[in-house]
């Protein structure tokens, strides 16, 4: 190994991430601080006494959320938090869908792109299982690439603690991205 090459850490052409998230949930306005339930950009109908919603800054997509700090934890970037600060009037209300593409985007400045994610939404109610393909098809189209890359698992919390109670909705998303052409 030549002196250059023990100075140089390896660095393969490929990077795990992982993201979090979870929102508050709360009736719909005007009866309560809740906003319309959207899940990988894809609006889920209440159903059950699913008339509860996300309490949050911008549209509240949690699923979106853990996806982007996936995205940008791998890479090495500022977290979501840093990039969109929920104390920034610009992103009240804003489409999450554009926290993801400006993710992308600066993935794509550093020469990564994504190879596949995997995520899990926590939900007492709806059902994301009637969405699943919907939501699959949205994520690969805001990612672009095939919905064959992206999975979505749906979970309840068996009752258990705020999320069981309805009172919540988290998810979890790891990512692989790799060195664009490699
Ligand atoms: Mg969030």
């Amino acid at each position: 190994m030549s002196q250059s090459a023990q100075n140089s850490p390896y660095e393969p052409p490929f990077r795990v991430g992982h993201g979090y998230d979870l929102h508050r949930l709360d009736r719909y306005a005007p009866l309560g601080r809740g906003r319309p339930m959207v899940l990988g950009g894809v609006r889920l109908a209440a159903g059950g006494n699913a008339e509860v919603g996300p309490v949050a800054h911008s549209d509240g997509d949690v699923l979106l959320h853990a996806i982007t700090d996936a995205l940008l934890g791998a890479a090495g970037l500022p977290d979501i938090g840093q990039l969109f600060p929920d104390t920034d009037p610009a992103h009240e209300g804003r489409d999450s869908g554009e926290f993801l593409m400006e993710a992308i985007t600066r993935l794509a400045a550093d020469g990564w792109s994504v190879a596949n994610v995997d995520a899990t939404v926590i939900l007492e109610r709806p059902k994301i299982g009637p969405h699943k393909d919907a939501i699959r098809a949205n994520l690969a189209r805001l990612l672009a690439i095939a919905p064959g890359q992206v999975n979505i698992k749906g979970k309840t919390h068996e009752g258990v603690d705020a999320v069981g109670q309805g009172l919540a909705v988290e998810a979890h998303a790891v990512v692989l991205i790799s060195r664009v052409g490699a």
